[in-house]
C-alpha cells in the first residue's frame, strides 16, 4: 500500500502539539511534528517522537485489549465474549442495580484522555440515561484547584493566556510545575524566548532543584505545601514598595482592602520562616514580578495537587491582579493542564463539579437550560461525588457499579488500600480500557476493548484554549471501539429497557460535538461561530470563537463576574493536611520522570523511553541519608500512616533536606505485590476543588 499522511494531536500531555501520523492505511509507521501547528510549529518531545512505537504489531498484539471479555467470577481469568453480549448483560445488570439501589448507586469515573466527544457521550450516558450524578474524571486529579480559582478569582474556568504570551513575557514566574520534564515543547519556547531577551528574569518556585530551576535567575526553594505563605510574603513586598497597581485595583477588582489586612503580618521576613526561603530573595521576586513590563506565571500540579489547593490557586492569582499583569501581552496567570483534553472534560462539564458549557451543578436555571438543550427532564439537579468520594462510597458499599473508561485509578488514585477495597466491593465494574495490562483490569467483570490514538476522530483542547482535531490514520486495533460509541449502545440498551427512545443519539463523533458546542452559546467559552470544517480549512482555534479565534481574555479589563470585576480571594495559608513528625519527618512530593506518562499504559510499552530513568527510586538528600547511615541503592520501606512501598535510595542534591521524592508512574507491576507509590499518598482534598493531596505525604524511611 502506499504511504500516507494524516495530521493529528499528540495524545500525551496537555501542551497540545500538532502531530503528522506516517502510515500505509493499516499500520502506523512513523510520527513528526506537524509544522503548522501553533502549539509546537513542528517540535515533539521525546514522548511525542516515539509515539508510532506504541501502535507496532507487537505492541497491538501483546498490550492491546483487543476484544470484549468477561470474568465468570472476580480472580477468574476473563472469557472473550461478543460485543453483542457484553452491551447486552453489562445494560441489564445496570438495570437491575438501578432498580434495586436507585440511580445514585452507579458511579461513572473518565479521563482527561478521552476526546471532548467522548466525555459528551458520557456526560448523557450518566445524568441523562442512568439518572446518577456521580461522574467524575481524573482530571480531578490534575486541574480542578486551576478551575476553581480562575472561576472564584476571575469568574470563569478560563485560562487567560496563549503560548505565545511565554515570548512576550518579560519575567516569567513558574510555580509548581517542571516543565523541562511535564511540558518540554513549552520548555523549549520558554528557553528561546530567554535568548532573544536580554534582561528576562525567571523565577522559579520549586521544593526541587528541578530542571526548570536550574535555568532560572531566582529559584525559591520552599518547604512542600507553603506556596500561599510565599504568596502573601511576596503580596505583603510589593504593597510595601507602592508596586501596586493602583489605578488597575481601582477600576477592576473588589476586595483589595480585606486582601491587605490579611498580608499585613506576612512580612518577607516571615514569610522566608515558614517557606525555608531567604528574605532577600521574597523581595527580588517581588521587584522582578511587579515592575517588569509583563509578567506571566505559569503552574501546575504543585499548586493544584493540594489541600489548600484552591487558596494556592486564587493567593498567585492575587499577586497578578495587584500588579496589573493580566489582561496584556505577555501577563496572565496560565494554569498548564496535564492531560490532553482535560481542558475538553471541563467545557463538556463531564466532572461532578460542572455542567456543559461551565455550567454549575449548584444551580437549578442551570440544570434546567442543560434539560431544555438535551431535551431531557429529570436530570439528576445536584453536584455528584467528586473522585476520592466516589471511591470511598464504593468502600462504603454505597456505589454498587462503577463504569471506568481510560483511566486506571487502581495505579493513579491515592490511598490505594481505600480505591482498591472499593473496586472489590462493587457488584459491578466494567472497565473501557485501550491497553490490557492496567492494575485496574485485574477488578474489572467486563473489560471492553476501547480505540487510541491513530485510530480515532474527534476533537480536544489544550492549555491555551485552543481546540484541535484529532484525526485516525488506521483502523481500530482488533474489535476496538470508539469510547463515545461503546457509551452510546450499552446507553441505548439501558433507555430500551426503560421504555424510551435513545438520549444519545449520534451517528458520529461530528454529531456529539454539533450538541456540545450548542451547550456554549452564549457562555464565556461561546465556540458556535466554529466547525469542524473551519479546524479543517484553518486548522485549530482558541475559544471563544463567535466570529474568530480569541488568544488573550479580559485585554478590555472586564472579567466574567457578574459585574465584570476580579475579586481579590482573602484566604489564610493553611498547614499540610498531615505534617512531619519525629515518626515520619520525612515531605514526600510525587512527580513525573521525562519521558514516561502517567501510569505508563502507552509509554510503558517503549523500550527506549526507559533509557532515562528505568526504574522506581526514592530520591532523598545526602545529608539525610549520612544521618541514617543509609547508602546509595539501599533498599527502604517509605511508610506513611496509609501504606508502605520498598524502594532503592538515590541521593540527590537537589532534594531539599527532610524531603523525599517518588516518580509518579511506577505500579504495582514494578513495585513488586505491592500497591505502587500511592499506597503512601493522602486522600486528603482541597474543600472546594476536591483535588486529593498527592504533593505531600509524611513518611518514615527505614532499611528494609
Ligand atoms: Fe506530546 Fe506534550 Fe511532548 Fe508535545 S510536549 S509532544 S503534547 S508529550
Amino acid at each position: 500500500m502506499s504511504m500516507q499522511e494524516t495530521k493529528s494531536t499528540c495524545p500525551y500531555c496537555g501542551v497540545g502539539c500538532g502531530v503528522v501520523i506516517e502510515h500505509d492505511g493499516t499500520q502506523i509507521t512513523g510520527v513528526r511534528g506537524d509544522p503548522d501547528h501553533p502549539a509546537n510549529f513542528g517540535r515533539l518531545c521525546t514522548k511525542g517522537t516515539n509515539l508510532h512505537l506504541t501502535a507496532t504489531p507487537v505492541v497491538i498484539q501483546h498490550q492491546r485489549l483487543r476484544e470484549p471479555a468477561k470474568r465468570a467470577a472476580r480472580g477468574a481469568t476473563p472469557e472473550v465474549i461478543s460485543w453483542e453480549q457484553a452491551n447486552r448483560e453489562i445494560a441489564d445488570k445496570l438495570l437491575a442495580i438501578r432498580a434495586e439501589h436507585g440511580p445514585e448507586s452507579i458511579g461513572i469515573y473518565i479521563s482527561g484522555q478521552l476526546l471532548t466527544e467522548d466525555y459528551h457521550a458520557f456526560n448523557k450516558l450518566a445524568r441523562a440515561v442512568l439518572g446518577t450524578p456521580h461522574i467524575d474524571s481524573n482530571s480531578r486529579l490534575c486541574m480542578s484547584s486551576a478551575v476553581v480559582g480562575y472561576k472564584q478569582a476571575l469568574g470563569a474556568d478560563a485560562p487567560p493566556c496563549s503560548y505565545e504570551d511565554i515570548e512576550l513575557a518579560d519575567c516569567i514566574l513558574v510555580s509548581g510545575a517542571n516543565p523541562a520534564w511535564a511540558h518540554p515543547i513549552l520548555f523549549r519556547r520558554l528557553e528561546a524566548a530567554r535568548n532573544g531577551k536580554p534582561g528576562h528574569k525567571l523565577i522559579v518556585i520549586d521544593p526541587r532543584k528541578t530542571e526548570t530551576a536550574e535555568l532560572a535567575d531566582l529559584h525559591l526553594q520552599i518547604r512542600p505545601g507553603t506556596d500561599v505563605a510565599l504568596c502573601h510574603g511576596l503580596l505583603h513586598a510589593v504593597i510595601w514598595q507602592g508596586w501596586t497597581a493602583d489605578k488597575f485595583i481601582a477600576q477592576h477588582t473588589e476586595g483589595f482592602d480585606a486582601l491587605k489586612e490579611l498580608v499585613r503580618d506576612w512580612a518577607p521576613s516571615r514569610a522566608a520562616q515558614v517557606c525555608g526561603v531567604s528574605e532577600a530573595d521574597i523581595w527580588q521576586a517581588a521587584e522582578w514580578f511587579a515592575t517588569s513590563p509583563s509578567a506571566l506565571s505559569l503552574y501546575c500540579q504543585g499548586l493544584n495537587q493540594s489541600s489548600s489547593g484552591t487558596a494556592k490557586n486564587t493567593a498567585l492569582i492575587n499577586l497578578h491582579l495587584a500588579t496589573g499583569q493580566i489582561g496584556k501581552p505577555g501577563a496572565g496567570p496560565f494554569s498548564l493542564t496535564g492531560q490532553p483534553n482535560a481542558m475538553g472534560g471541563r467545557e463538556s462539564g463531564g466532572m461532578a463539579t460542572l455542567l456543559p458549557g461551565h455550567r454549575d451543578p449548584a444551580k437549578a436555571e442551570d440544570w434546567a437550560e442543560i434539560e431544555a438543550l438535551w431535551g431531557v427532564p429529570g436530570l439528576p439537579g445536584k453536584r455528584g461525588h467528586t473522585a476520592v468520594e466516589m471511591f470511598e462510597a464504593a468502600a462504603r458499599g454505597e456505589i454498587k457499579a462503577l463504569w471506568i473508561a481510560c483511566t486506571n485509578p487502581a495505579q493513579s488514585m491515592p490511598d490505594q488500600a481505600t480505591v482498591r477495597q472499593a473496586l472489590e466491593r462493587c457488584e459491578l465494574v466494567v472497565l473501557q480500557e485501550a491497553f490490557a495490562h492496567t492494575a485496574t483490569a485485574k477488578y474489572a467483570d467486563y473489560l471492553l476493548p476501547a480505540a487510541t490514538w491513530g485510530e480515532k476522530e474527534g476533537t480536544v483542547t489544550n492549555s491555551e484554549r485552543r481546540i484541535s482535531r484529532v484525526r485516525p490514520a488506521v483502523p481500530a486495533a482488533g474489535e476496538s471501539r470508539a469510547d463515545w460509541r461503546i457509551a452510546r449502545d450499552i446507553g441505548a440498551l439501558v433507555d430500551a429497557g426503560l421504555g424510551r427512545a435513545p438520549r444519545i443519539a449520534a451517528d458520529g463523533a461530528e454529531d456529539l460535538w454539533l450538541e456540545h458546542r450548542d451547550a456554549t452559546r452564549g457562555r464565556d467559552l461561546d465556540i458556535t461561530g466554529l466547525s469542524w470544517a473551519t479546524l479543517d480549512a484553518d486548522g485549530p482555534q482558541q475559544w471563544p470563537y463567535v466570529t474568530g479565534s480569541t488568544p488573550r481574555l479580559y485585554t478590555d479589563g472586564r472579567f466574567a463576574t457578574a459585574d465584570g470585576r476580579a475579586r481579590f480571594i482573602t484566604r489564610p495559608y493553611q498547614a499540610t493536611a498531615e505534617t512531619t513528625s519525629p515518626q515520619r519527618p520525612f515531605a514526600l512530593t510525587t512527580g513525573r520522570m521525562r519521558d514516561q506518562w502517567h501510569g505508563m499504559s502507552r509509554s510503558g510499552s517503549v523500550p527506549k523511553l526507559f533509557a532515562h530513568e528505568g526504574r522506581p527510586l526514592v530520591r532523598i538528600n545526602p545529608g539525610d541519608a549520612a544521618a541514617a547511615k543509609l547508602a546509595e541503592g539501599e533498599l527502604v520501606h517509605v511508610r506513611s500512616s496509609r501504606g508502605a512501598v520498598v524502594l532503592p535510595i538515590k541521593l540527590d542534591e537537589n532534594i531539599a533536606p527532610a524531603g523525599a521524592d517518588i516518580a509518579m508512574h511506577w505500579g504495582d507491576e514494578f513495585i513488586g505485590a505491592q500497591l505502587g507509590i500511592n499506597a503512601v499518598t493522602h486522600g486528603a482534598f482541597c474543600p472546594d476543588s476536591k483535588q486529593p493531596e498527592l504533593k505531600f505525604s509524611a513518611v518514615a524511611i527505614e532499611p528494609a
